[in-house]
């Protein structure tokens, strides 16, 4: 069976009247953007509350399933045989035909599920079906129904412009198409946790920019790569993002000279929300995206998390607070940036780690320490914001 076109159900629109049509153009858009690198003609229609994709030539069908699967929104793609006759035996010989294309000899079971979208069209959707099952059987000795647990779920939609058929069904990501809920800034560090958390936030339709804090000599340029890549491959689901690469050795040296070394996580990663604040305020993101996780580690206990969270006025937006490690590695592996996520190179935390970092810091004792880097702190945080770096990952 070669199909020429594709219905993709969305699901949770759950935004009715006026938001519909928003959350459909975002949709179709987004799937623009993903089948842009794919070969073939693609075009995206919307008809009746319906989006279908449809081909014109040859095109690549593994990798169009493969982008369509990374769209926020689709809940299932079904590729489908789509025909502009609506007569009956037309419908008739189109469905047999379709059932002998997609299943050859194969010995199944189905049933037939009829729609009449236009509710005028003669006889009723069950003996339609009763009268398709007939004609499948009376073809395709291979095929038998059942009507309570069917292999193949056969649909057959009557519209006002034409008939589809489809009984396969893929499923999407769901979630809701990137560009419905504005944009947050992702702290993107080199580790498994942030591209996830990245990932999740996406999927509720948030558009992403990210900052990473970069250390050199420190971290190498090899380290500052695979936050690239890793911008990259959460491009692929997000679209395109806009990576705020900060030079931040002047103030992490700054704060190991100045301030105790149990503090120095804590501090370091208060400085990092400030700029990424900062940073996000700029590119009109409405709020911070890390990949915190309670207790993982020192600074993500929730003392430790109420502290960097003390720094900053916009939502923090902690997706994976309530994952185990192996969950979220599960997720990576399964939306592909584990692999990238373990290369050997260092993230700059792993340098200055202290040898018994605070895991209880104490608000008024991180204030006090904070003072000491007065004399040069706030230059070092504007001279590292006017010297930003910026690439724009996408997906290729
Ligand atoms: P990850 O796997 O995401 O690196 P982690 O387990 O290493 O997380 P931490 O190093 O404590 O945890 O960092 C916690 C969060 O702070 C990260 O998930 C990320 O959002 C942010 N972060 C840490 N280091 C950096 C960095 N160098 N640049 C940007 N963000 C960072
Ligand atoms: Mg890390």
């Amino acid at each position: 069976m070669e199909y020429k076109s594709f219905l993709i159900k969305y699901g949770e629109i759950g935004l009715k009247g006026k938001n519909r049509y928003k959350f459909e153009d975002a949709l179709i858009q987004q799937i623009y953007t993903a089948l842009k690198p794919v070969e073939g003609n693609f075009s995206v229609e919307k008809q009746h509350g319906r989006i279908y994709v449809e081909t014109e030539g040859y095109f690549d069908y593994e990798d169009t399933v493969e982008a369509l699967k990374r769209v926020f929104g689709i809940v299932m793609i079904c590729p489908m045989l789509r025909f502009a006759e609506r007569d009956f035996e037309t419908i008739a010989a189109r469905t047999v035909q379709f059932m002998q294309d997609v299943y050859g000899t194969e010995e199944r079971s189905f049933k037939v599920f009829t729609r009449r979208i236009d509710k005028s069209y003669p006889g009723t959707s069950e003996s339609i079906s009763a009268e398709l099952g007939g004609r499948i059987l009376e073809t395709c000795p291979n095929l038998r129904v059942d009507v309570h647990h069917p292999e193949i779920s056969l649909n057959v939609e009557i519209r006002n412009e034409g008939t589809g058929i489809y009984s396969v069904l893929i499923p999407g990501p769901g979630g809701m198409p990137v560009g419905t809920n504005g944009k947050a800034m992702l702290l993107l560090s080199g580790g498994i946790d942030s591209p996830v958390a990245g990932y999740m936030i996406a999927k509720r339709g948030v558009m992403l920019e990210a900052t990473y804090f970069h250390a050199p000599p420190y971290t190498s340029e090899r380290a500052k790569q695979k936050v690239v890549d890793l911008a990259r491959e959460v491009a692929r689901y997000a679209g395109p993002v806009t990576l705020h690469i900060v030079n931040f050795t002047d103030i992490q040296l700054y704060i190991y000279e100045k301030c105790p070394h149990e503090e120095l996580t804590i501090i370091m990663r208060r400085y990092m929300m400030r700029i990424a604040e900062r940073l996000a305020g700029r590119s009109k993101c409405m709020a911070l995206i890390t990949g915190e996780s309670i207790g993982q580690v020192a600074s993500q206990t929730v003392p430790s998390l109420v502290s960097t969270n003390e720094v900053c006025t916009l939502p923090v937006f902690r997706p994976l607070i309530g994952f185990d490690k192996q969950e979220i590695i599960e997720r990576a592996v399964q939306i592909g940036t584990y692999e990238t996520s373990i290369e050997p190179y260092e993230d700059c935390c792993t340098i200055f780690v202290a040898k018994h970092p605070v895991t209880k810091p104490d608000a008024e004792r991180i204030r006090k320490s904070e003072l000491k880097l007065s004399e040069k702190i706030d230059e070092m945080v504007e001279e590292a914001i006017r010297t930003e770096e910026r690439i724009r990952c996408t997906a290729e």
